[in-house]
């Protein structure tokens, strides 16, 4: 066999381990594999051995057997080529195969024939290849005739063979790439329509046995004209070069892509699974079909499914023929007036149910099948947990539990953090859908709304988004060479295929935006045009979707953020709630941020920024008197402005602490980087210099003498504190006011005082004296007491250090992981982007560490801190603040270094709540926090 051109990263050598058993075998009732067995005999060939074989199933499977993925590996890593005992090993299996059907692999008159099927640990939809009715040579084709009385079966089942073998093991396992439409697969499909045209046959099923005949002899001679080479007649040849193509599919380019987006590495390698057919092409009681035990796209507890009378493998998928719903529930607008599986074949129809019912009982999950129907008689060929988008997730998780399906740790581990993201996902504003008319309607075969521009090809798609462009991708139907441009994209539109073709099966496990099955959409490539619905649109022309209900609509449409009172979504986090132990607050500035983190669960704040009350609507009065204070050059100054800025300031954490109400609100004392709030231009600054009554002159000397070459390591934090002490007893007097006016009017507030940029203990010391000192006065003059702590952020890494000393006057600490990884690291955070991109690209570094906390040396301070700090104060609170905060990896070393509290952003609240509850299960500890 010629080399590919593709190279393997596996280390060429012949020490690669391989256990002793290579061949598993499954079949009539038992198996020696079963569903655990997964990195050995992937996904495929794990949930055979499971159907077959586990007694609580033992569903109806062709046998068969099943070569490891550590063959694959040996494959790889020696010039592709077999560990010793393998043929032996394959024959035996065949013969026990042969035993259980009556057939015989390669015999003239009673012939076995196989399908050699590919299985990585993770389904990889599509990437790979699968070849059916392995073993009709012309030696076994006569006797088949004769057995069956079926020769229109007999020459189907050839010609399928000799498409699917020249394709995947003649083509593209010797790395051949022909151009666009030259593959042999595309050249014998054109062949293929000429014989409809001529015959006037209008879909594959009307061709006659004659036709098919006449079809393989030019098959055949079209093979050798464009592959150069004989299709193989013998049997055994056609089993190993099946076998050795599936096996270098795994290094085909799809394969490849597919994996570095998903992440898969190239060592798991895949099995490959050897099973006798089972025919759903032999007539009208015969069929092939695909199901979901529940509606993958909604998440509905009814079975759902698509097949197709006389027809094998990939039919369905391949959007051939329109797919008949395997029962009503399934019935689509482009299926209305198709008959059911149920109304067709109801005691098969019954029986799948009943099959159905049996798995999601032993998996305790939804699951993805695919079933052949022969004469009648049905088949299990495949079963796997099926993929499904975030809101189905979310609806499963729920009603299983309620089921008693499974229990609630379980269901809380099935639902990704990005899937519950999808939850949370932006769609097309209601209020403009009401006011536009959609221009189509396909399948809704991926949740919430996008825009974009048409693009007509993946390439297209991948240049588009590396030019900064949102973009949908329309197609015919999409298909594995898609999937980099299905990535690229907002969203993905195609005329033809249903809820299971390869689009809407791919999309889902992204949770992105897709419609597919779109009857109104004929793509006119040549011109780079698309009819949708009479309108005629162009290539860079906008389109809005709405996958969740399968809306095409023309133009560019405003969008929402998901809504926050979702049903589903709090009755997911309840559960989670139950469960978790680290507590989940929200950074929220304002009464509106704080409303929305509080509806999302947050059960607290965790950072109030007070000097955001500067920036943004409302804003013009109160920052007028901080520019002031800050132009202020002596005490009278500055207590002039620090009296006028302090109405406001009491007003905006009021409004915050009354509606959280019950809860701690930690407010972080003023840490402006005061150059930036410094007008630049001259009438603010005349206008300011009036107000104090200097000259420009003046003022401008002011503003000239803040300047600071480094304000990030400037006069900022608790340094302001320390040298205007007058600034920390405003902002504690305005705290304490606003707090105790509350409390007397019954509403119950917990202000926590937090004191940033720390690195020294007399800094807090300081602090919380004068803070201390100024809720005395307000107690005395008011008569109210307030719950409240004072503690502080911990940003600076000699703090981290200092936590045993810091501990003796602070009630809590807050690590700011912001500034915490800026000053461990030394990267400036608003510099960083652009080297730590590249240092992320080239491995010298795993993640971010400002997205993701640096476990190995900021998580090493962190643990240090917590130790140190609770041996001095042993019912110390620890949160974290910074963006972090919100990173499920973050959140699960928080909940394992034994912090009460991560505190996010209002929309990362419910991502947090997973995943901390994620984390008690994986890892479980006692406290359950405060
Ligand atoms: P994929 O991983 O792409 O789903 P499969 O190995 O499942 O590939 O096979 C492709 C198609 O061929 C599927 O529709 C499957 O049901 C069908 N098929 C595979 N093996 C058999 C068999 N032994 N008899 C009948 N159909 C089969
Ligand atoms: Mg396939
Ligand atoms: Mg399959």
């Amino acid at each position: 066999m010629p080399k590919t051109a593709v190279k393997s990263k596996i280390k060429a050598s012949s020490s690669v381990k391989i256990s002793k058993k290579m061949v598993y075998f499954f079949g009539g009732g038992k198996a020696d594999g079963k569903a655990t067995m997964k990195n050995l005999l992937g996904g495929k060939g794990a949930n055979l051995a499971e159907m077959a074989g586990h007694p609580d199933l033992r569903l109806p499977v062709p046998p068969g057997f099943t070569l490891t993925t550590e063959i694959c590996t040996y494959y790889w890593a020696n010039k592709r080529s077999y560990p010793k005992g393998l043929t032996q090993d394959v024959e035996k299996n065949l013969r026990r195969m042969e035993e259980i059907t009556g057939k015989k692999f390669g015999d003239a008159d009673n012939p076995l024939l196989v399908s050699v099927r590919s299985g990585a640990r993770s389904s990889m939809p599509g990437m790979m290849e699968t070849i059916l009715n392995c073993g009709l040579t012309e030696a076994t084709i006569p006797g088949l005739i004769k057995l069956t009385n079926n020769p229109r079966f007999v020459y189907d089942a050839y010609r399928r063979l000799i498409m699917m073998y020249s394709d995947v093991v003649m083509e593209k396992a010797c790395g051949i790439e022909p151009a666009d439409d030259q593959g042999i697969r595309r050249q014998l499909e054109r062949l293929m329509d000429a014989m409809k045209k001529k015959t006037g046959a209008t879909t594959d099923t009307d061709l006659t046995a004659e036709n098919l005949k006449e079809l393989t002899v030019q098959f055949k001679a079209k093979v050798k004209e464009v592959l150069g080479k004989e299709f193989p007649d013998n049997h055994m040849d056609q089993l190993w070069g099946s076998i050795g193509a599936v096996f270098a599919s795994w290094m085909g380019k799809r394969a490849c892509s597919y994996r570095r987006i998903e992440c898969i590495p190239e060592e798991w390698g895949t099995a490959v699974s050897v099973q006798a057919m089972a025919f759903g092409n032999m007539g009208d009681d015969c069929a092939t079909g695909v199901g979901f035990t529940r509606n993958p796209g909604t998440g509905e507890n009814a079975f759902y499914g698509e097949f197709l009378v006389n027809a094998q493998g990939e039919d369905v998928v391949a959007g051939i023929r329109t797919p008949n719903p395997i029962n009503e529930s399934s019935r689509s607008d482009q299926s209305r007036n198709l008959k059911s599986l149920e109304q067709l074949m109801p005691g098969c129809y019954k029986e799948l149910a009943g099959i159905r019912a049996k798995l999601e009982k032993h998996y305790h999950d939804m699951l993805d099948i695919e079933f052949t129907i022969e004469k009648g008689r049905l088949w299990m060929l495949q079963c796997r947990v099926g993929k499904r988008n975030g809101p189905a997730a979310v609806r499963m998780a729920i009603d299983m539990h309620k089921e008693k399906l499974a229990k609630k740790e379980e269901v809380v581990m099935r639902v990704t953090p990005s899937q519950l993201d999808e939850l949370l996902h932006p769609i097309i504003d209601p209020k403009a859908e009401l006011k536009t008319k959609a221009i189509a309607k396909g399948l809704p075969a991926g949740p919430g709304g996008a825009r974009g521009m048409i693009v007509f090809t993946a390439a297209e798609a991948v240049k588009w988004k590396k030019e900064g462009k949102h973009v949908i991708l329309v197609r015919e139907e999409t298909n594995p060479e898609d999937v980099e441009g299905m990535r690229a994209a907002e969203a993905i539109l195609t005329a033809r295929g249903g809820m299971t073709s390869h689009a809407a099966l791919v999309a889902r496990g992204w949770g992105k935006c897709c419609i597919v099955g779109c009857a109104g959409v004929e793509i006119e490539l040549a011109h780079k045009t698309v009819h949708i619905g009479g309108e005629v649109l162009k290539e860079g022309d906008w389109l809005s979707l709405n996958g969740s209900k399968g809306l095409v609509y023309k133009g560019k449409m405003d969008m929402l953020d998901a809504s926050e009172s979702n049903e589903l979504l709090s009755e997911f986090l309840r559960l989670c709630n139950s469960v978790r132990a680290l507590k989940v607050w929200a950074n929220a500035e304002s009464q509106p941020d704080a409303a929305t983190a509080r509806k999302f669960g947050a059960e607290g704040i965790g950072l109030f920024r007070i000097e955001h009350m500067f920036y943004g609507k409302g804003s013009d009065e109160p920052l007028f008197q901080l520019r002031k204070m800050i132009m202020s050059k002596t005490l009278e100054e500055r207590k002039i402005a620090l009296n006028a800025l302090f109405p406001f300031m009491k007003n905006d954490i009021k409004n915050t602490l009354r509606v959280m109400e019950g809860l701690h609100v930690t407010i972080r004392l003023m840490d402006p980087p005061l150059h930036e709030f410094v007008p630049q231009q001259k009438d603010k600054l005349e206008q300011l210099g009036q107000a104090l009554g200097i000259s420009y002159e003046e003022l401008s000397a002011r503003a000239n003498a803040l300047h600071e070459s480094n304000p990030m390591m400037g006069h900022r934090g608790v340094r302001l504190g320390i040298t205007y002490p007058e600034i920390t007893e405003m902002e504690a007097r305005a705290i304490f006011e606003a707090a105790a006016e509350l409390n007397k009017e019954g509403v119950k507030v917990f202000p926590d005082i937090m004191i940033p940029v720390v690195s020294l203990e007399q800094e807090v010391k300081h602090q919380a004296e004068l803070i201390h000192k100024v809720y005395a006065d307000v107690y005395k003059a008011k008569g109210v007491k307030v719950n409240y702590m004072v503690g502080t952020m911990i940003e600076i890494p000699r703090a981290c250090l200092m936590a045993g000393k810091l501990a003796e006057t602070m009630q809590f600490f807050s690590f700011g992981t912001n500034d915490l990884t800026q000053m461990t690291f030394g990267y400036s955070r608003d510099d960083s982007g652009y080297f730590l991109k590249e240092y992320v690209e080239k491995n010298i570094i795993p993640v971010d560490p400002f997205q993701t906390i640096d476990q190995t040396g900021v998580g090493e301070l962190i643990k240090i801190t917590v130790e140190r700090g609770r041996k001095t104060r042993k019912d110390l609170k620890i949160g974290i603040c910074g963006e972090q905060g919100g990173d499920p990896a973050s959140v699960d070393f928080c909940h394992n270094a034994g912090l009460n509290y991560v505190s996010c952003s209002p929309f990362r609240v419910p991502i947090a709540i997973l995943a901390a509850a994620q984390s008690q299960i994986r890892k479980p500890r006692k406290n359950k926090a405060v």
